[in-house]
């Protein structure tokens, strides 16, 4: 039996908001928050339309899905993004309690990993799903960004 509700499929939704930053100029991060195989939060890096550096997709999706439970704590959602979360979005979901963390591409130089943010004890951490998708879309992002230059 085919499982449509798996990491795939939600990453997949994920590589969808990581596109449409993209079609933005935007570098194609993009999130969704899932919480019992419903997507309650959809969001994609905005950093330059925003002019704010806070803008990464996982501190929106935080803010929609917390906004869209009425609660702050996020303990039984799970994070799909595109691209391993940094400092700062891996220090927003030890806040948020975040039960689980799925993410594509890794990123060796600022990401929470090689970086040894702590997550919350609780929350669990899945990397790789899509892994060639997520990082192919960031290769070509900066590709075409150095071309126009
Ligand atoms: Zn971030």
């Amino acid at each position: 039996m085919i499982q449509p509700f798996d990491d795939e499929y939600f990453m997949k939704k994920a590589l969808q908001e990581a596109q449409t930053a993209f079609d933005k100029v935007e570098v194609p991060v993009g999130a969704v928050i899932v919480l019992n195989n419903q997507i309650i939060a959809r969001a994609h890096n905005l950093t330059e339309t925003l002019n704010d550096v806070t803008a990464h997709a996982e501190m929106q999706a935080f803010t929609a899905a917390a906004d869209f439970l009425g609660g702050k704590y996020l303990k039984d959602c799970v994070l799909y993004v595109t691209l391993e979360p940094c400092q700062m979005c891996a220090g927003a979901s030890y806040w948020a309690q975040i039960g689980k963390i799925v993410y594509g591409a890794s990123e060796p130089e600022r990401g929470f990993k090689n970086l040894k943010t702590t997550l919350h004890p609780k929350t669990k951490v899945v990397e790789g799903i899509l892994e060639n998708e997520c990082s192919q879309l960031l290769k070509r992002f900066f590709i075409e960004k150095r071309n126009l230059n």
